[in-house]
C-alpha cells in the first residue's frame, strides 16, 4: 500500500495509539492486517503522562499469572531499540496503625511464594539510606518483582515494532463510527474515509465508554491523576527504591537522572477534556509536608516540575478486556486500565490477541471479563489506587 494513500480495508481496525494500541498492534501484526487509528499523535495522551511504574505482581496477587506475564515481557523487551525496563524494589511504607496488618500480609504472601518482607523502621532504614520514617510511619513491606519505564519510548518502541511487521498507523485520524451490518462489525468510519474489516479493536482509553455509548454500555468514567517530580539535595542513587503510602495518596519512584517522582491524588473528573493538565497546589503542599516524614534529605526537596492527565477508571480499578455478548461479533474493547496501563499493556496484548485469534494463553479472562460487572452504569464510585484500603470520594 501507498503510505500516503488511506486504507480502504484490513483485517483489524484498532481505534486508538496509546500503549494499549501499540502493544495490541504489535502481537497480531505477526499475521494481520493491522491498521491503527489515532485522533491525535501516538502515545500522546494518558501514555506520555504516566509515571512508567511496574507494579503489577503486587497489582495481581490474587493472579500471579498476570503479574508473571507482564514481568516476563518487561525483563525479554529490556534493550529492544530504546526502551529499558529499570528492575527495581519497592517499600510500602507502612503507618503505624496499620503494622500488623502488614505484617500479616506479608507473610501470607510469603508463603504463596512472592518475594515480600516485612522490614521495621531500622531495617528500612539501614536497607535504604535515602528513606528515614518517622511522625506516624513506622515499617516497610518490601516487595522485589517490581521496576519502571519511560512509558512514552515503551510505546513508541511497541509501535515501531507494529510498523516493521506490517502495521499502519494513521494518525490526525478520527473515528467516528463503528460500522455494523446485521449485529456484525465490517468496518470502522474516519475523517478521512471507511475501513473495511471484520475486527475492530476499541483502545481509546477513558473516551472508550463515550465512544461506543450507542453500542454497548461500558463502565469506565474518566479520572484526573497526577505527578510532580522533586529535586533532593542529594540525588536517588541506584538504591533508592520505588514505593507507595496507603492512606497518603501517592507513590513514588527515583529517576534515572537523581530526580524524584511523585505520583498519585487522583480524583474522577466530569470535564475530562477541560481538566487542567498542571499539578495542583494542593498535592504539591501535600508532597512538601510528607516528604520529611519518609525522606532523608525529604526537608530539601524542591519542585521540579508537575503534571496531570486524564486516564479510565472501573467499578473495581480493572480494566475490561473482552469482546462483550451483546456487542456485535467482531468488537473487542480494551479500556479501563485505571492507573496501570503501562505495566498491563503485555497483558492485555495477549489477551486481545486471544480474543481476535481464539488461541490458548494462560492468562485468566475472568479479572477482565465485561459481565463481573452487575451494573455497566457509569455512575460508580470512582476507587483511587493510591489511596490504600481507603479512597477519596468523588469531587
Ligand atoms: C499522571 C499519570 C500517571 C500514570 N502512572 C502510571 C504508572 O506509573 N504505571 C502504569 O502502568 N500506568 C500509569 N498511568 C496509567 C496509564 O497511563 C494508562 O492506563 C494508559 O496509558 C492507558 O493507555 P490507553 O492506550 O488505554 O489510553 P491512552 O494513552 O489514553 O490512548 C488512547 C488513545 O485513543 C485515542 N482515541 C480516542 N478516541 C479516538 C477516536 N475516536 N479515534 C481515534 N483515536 C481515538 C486518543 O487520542 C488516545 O491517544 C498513569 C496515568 C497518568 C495520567
Amino acid at each position: 500500500m501507498d503510505e500516503d494513500s488511506h486504507p480502504e480495508n484490513a483485517d483489524v481496525v484498532i481505534v486508538g495509539g496509546g500503549v494499549i494500541g501499540c502493544a495490541a498492534a504489535r502481537l497480531l501484526a505477526t499475521d494481520h492486517d493491522v491498521v491503527v487509528v489515532e485522533r491525535g499523535q501516538l502515545a500522546a495522551e494518558a501514555t506520555a503522562l504516566a509515571a512508567g511504574e511496574v507494579t503489577i505482581t503486587p497489582s495481581y496477587t490474587d493472579y500471579p499469572e498476570v503479574g508473571t506475564h507482564a514481568l516476563e515481557f518487561f525483563l525479554e523487551y529490556d534493550g529492544t531499540g530504546q526502551f529499558h525496563y529499570e528492575a527495581r524494589e519497592s517499600v510500602e511504607i507502612v503507618p503505624t496503625a496499620r503494622i500488623g496488618e502488614a505484617q500479616r500480609r506479608s507473610e501470607r504472601l510469603a508463603s504463596e511464594g512472592y518475594d515480600v518482607e516485612f522490614l521495621d523502621a531500622d531495617e528500612v532504614e539501614s536497607r535504604f539510606s535515602g528513606l528515614d520514617l518517622e511522625d506516624g510511619f513506622d515499617g516497610g513491606v518490601r516487595h522485589t518483582e517490581t521496576g519502571f519505564v519511560d512509558p512514552y519510548t515503551f510505546a513508541t518502541t511497541l509501535a515501531a515494532d507494529a510498523t516493521e511487521r506490517g502495521a499502519t498507523f494513521l494518525t490526525e485520524t478520527d473515528v467516528t463510527e463503528i460500522l455494523v451490518e446485521d449485529d456484525v462489525v465490517v468496518g470502522v468510519d474516519t475523517d478521512a474515509g471507511r475501513i473495511d474489516a471484520p475486527t475492530v479493536i476499541v483502545a481509546a482509553g477513558w473516551r472508550t465508554s463515550l465512544f461506543l455509548d450507542d453500542i454497548t454500555p461500558i463502565p469506565v468514567r474518566p479520572y484526573r491523576t497526577q505527578c510532580i517530580v522533586l529535586d533532593l539535595d542529594t540525588d536517588v542513587g541506584d538504591d533508592f527504591p520505588m514505593g507507595w503510602i496507603p492512606g497518603e495518596h501517592v507513590y513514588f519512584r527515583p529517576e534515572l537522572n537523581g530526580d524524584l517522582l511523585v505520583g498519585g491524588w487522583s480524583f474522577a473528573t466530569d470535564d475530562p477534556v477541560g481538566a487542567s493538565g498542571n499539578a495542583d497546589e494542593a498535592f504539591i503542599q501535600h508532597v512538601a509536608d510528607l516528604a520529611p516524614r519518609f525522606l532523608a534529605d525529604g526537608d530539601t526537596a524542591r519542585f521540579v516540575n508537575g503534571w496531570a492527565g486524564v486516564d479510565g477508571a472501573t467499578p473495581d480499578t480493572r480494566p475490561i478486556i473482552d469482546a462483550p455478548a451483546d456487542a456485535p461479533d467482531g468488537l473487542v474493547v480494551a479500556t479501563g486500565f485505571h492507573g496501570r496501563g503501562i505495566m498491563t499493556a503485555p497483558v492485555a496484548a495477549t489477551l486481545v490477541r486471544s480474543i481476535v485469534t481464539g488461541e490458548a494463553t494462560d492468562l485468566p479472562r475472568e479479572p477482565f471479563a465485561i459481565d463481573r460487572f452487575e451494573s455497566r452504569s457509569r455512575d460508580f464510585r470512582f476507587v483511587s489506587i493510591s489511596s490504600g484500603d481507603e479512597s477519596y470520594e468523588d469531587d
